[in-house]
């Protein structure tokens, strides 16, 4: 059963709960009885989508060779 993180506005207290999809965007009630409360971006467990490919954002080489800056830091 997926588990759905909520805060409350009145306490601003975060809680979970699990309940079923079909509930997903129901009204959940904060542990200490408000019912002020937001459903949060939860990290739900992305069955296969893991580990892709992300090797495409890494920062370019440079490829000058010799001294650190060429100027005045390295004499
Ligand atoms: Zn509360």
């Amino acid at each position: 059963m997926p588990r759905y993180d909520f805060r409350c506005r009145s306490c601003g207290a975060t809680f979970e709960l699990r309940r079923p999809m079909a509930q997903a965007n129901d009204p959940a009630v904060c542990p200490e009885g408000h019912q002020d409360t937001v459903k949060l971006l939860s990290t739900v467990a992305v069955t296969g989508a893991a580990g892709a490919a992300g090797a495409a954002s890494r920062a370019p080489q440079q490829g000058s060779g010799g001294g650190c800056c060429g100027g005045g830091c390295c004499g």
